[in-house]
């Protein structure tokens, strides 16, 4: 494969969801095949010795690349076509300017805050955010001489103008803002505008956890982010067969970000980037359809009598959640969290048992829906005054909505929800077992 062009420029202007089937990637440099091959080797062969030395230069940033060269490809911890077409993709969805992508959700938030936050500066998190996340924020960076400090989802910019300054007053400055909004699973949302306008009379970065909207219904670069991370696990991927991260940013923090990614190693291989290439093709279709779906089973939930509370993007509660979904989400998404009324964690298990065609499973943004008890599973190391302060009882279930028929979904979890007070040996209705598999309980 030749180099690419960065833009082809007939398609420009157009929307992400047309481009994502042709944008940087010619057939005529690979055999007219009209995909993408998976490019799986490890190393590139250069045509000359002094083609290698000119590569390496400027891959070790010993000599300033002329923009109109194309950079070559090297070896695949440092470049791939694969990769590079999926980074040029994911730019058009957030409007970036450069992308670095990752074996993880986790690999691309850890391995940005390593280097972007330097010794002697701080991380300010809303919280709670990602069990991984939080672990790194907790344990990792203080440990690597990074303090970090926690506010609340949902807390007022003011608050984190606050710590910032304590921050600084203690001589370890903030040098970013770390947000994940929409809250998992309290579904709270974060003012991104705010906080990104503290953190940069701060002289820090904002960046953004957008896993749960982004890229469709939340655009944290429209709100003043300088950093959108993801877990393209989830609904980028979005068939629960693949791990692989984001990061999205500028040129020149992208560059930081991908020097370090060089060392540690963390970049996406060939063959995930080509399934991720399969996928973005149809991210729209996909994440339209689950929240179609969410939006008409949250309703429905709200109706139910053994429900008694919904945690849903699309249903803010007090104004200033309200204030903030209006401005900073364009829809609620596929995440749904609901409290069973009067449960325990075993009414809570008896339902989760009782789920047919829901599966019983953590992560979410597949096209299957995926069913969790966040108190005992994704959340099980907060501890439990902390899980209370934050709405994470044992009733809380979270909900990852797929894109099966919406009454077949309704239909499940109508019939999971008798199952709580169905006496043991009750007939289960004969039907709802799917055949084949899919028996949970
Ligand atoms: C899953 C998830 C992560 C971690 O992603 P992995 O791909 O599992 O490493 C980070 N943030 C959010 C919001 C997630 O849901």
């Amino acid at each position: 494969m030749k180099r690419r062009r960065k833009r082809p420029p007939k398609l420009s202007g157009m929307r992400p969801e047309s481009l994502m089937m042709s944008y940087g990637y010619r057939p005529e440099d690979s055999e007219g095949a009209v995909k993408p091959p998976v490019f799986q080797t490890s190393t590139f062969v250069f045509r000359s010795a002094e083609e290698g030395k000119e590569f390496f230069a400027w891959a070790y940033g010993l000599e300033k690349r002329d923009p109109e060269k194309p950079m070559g490809l090297i070896y695949s911890r440092l470049n791939n076509p694969d990769l590079e077409i999926l980074e040029d993709r994911l730019n058009l969805w957030d409007g970036a300017e450069e992308s670095a992508v990752f074996g993880s959700g986790m690999a691309a938030i850890s391995t940005s805050l390593l280097a972007l936050v330097p010794l002697g500066s701080s991380v300010v998190f809303s919280r709670p955010v990602y069990g991984g996340t939080d672990y790194l924020m907790e344990h990792i960076l203080p440990s690597f001489g990074i303090p970090t400090r926690e506010f609340p989802a949902g807390g007022e910019a003011a608050l984190v103008d606050k710590l910032c300054r304590t921050l600084a007053k203690d001589g370890t400055p903030c040098a970013l803002i770390f947000l994940e909004t929409p809250a998992n699973p309290t579904i709270k949302l974060t003012d991104i505008e705010g906080c990104a306008r503290v953190a940069h009379d701060h002289g820090a970065l904002c960046a953004v956890d957008n896993t749960f909207l982004g890229p469709l219904y939340q655009s944290p670069f429209d709100h003043g982010a300088d950093l959108v991370l993801y877990s393209a696990t989830k609904y980028l991927g979005g068939h629960c067969d693949l791990l692989a991260g984001a990061a999205l940013g500028s040129s020149e923090l992208i560059e930081k970000i991908k020097a370090l990614r060089t060392i540690l190693g963390t970049m996406l291989d060939p063959h995930s980037a080509w399934l991720m290439l399969r996928s973005l093709e149809t991210a729209k279709l996909r994440m339209t359809c689950a929240r179609k779906n969410a939006e008409r089973i949250a309703a429905w939930l709200l109706k139910q009598p053994q429900v008694s509370r919904v945690h849903f993007a699309g249903f803010p509660e007090g104004e200033s959640q309200k204030e903030i979904y209006a401005r900073q989400c364009t829809g609620p998404g596929g995440i749904i969290a609901f409290e069973l009324v009067g449960a325990g964690e075993k009414e809570a298990f008896r339902f989760l048992n009782s789920v047919r065609l829901i599966k019983l499973a953590v992560s979410l943004g597949g096209t299957e829906s995926l069913i969790e008890h966040p108190a005992s599973m994704t959340h099980a190391d907060v501890p439990e005054d902390e899980q209370l302060a934050i709405g994470i009882t044992p009733a809380l279930v979270r909900l990852s909505v797929g894109i099966e028929h919406p009454d077949d979904i309704i239909r499940d979890l109508a019939f999971a929800l008798d199952q709580i007070d169905a006496e043991p040996g009750d007939e289960v209705e004969p039907e709802l077992a799917i055949p084949g598999g899919g028996d949970t309980a």
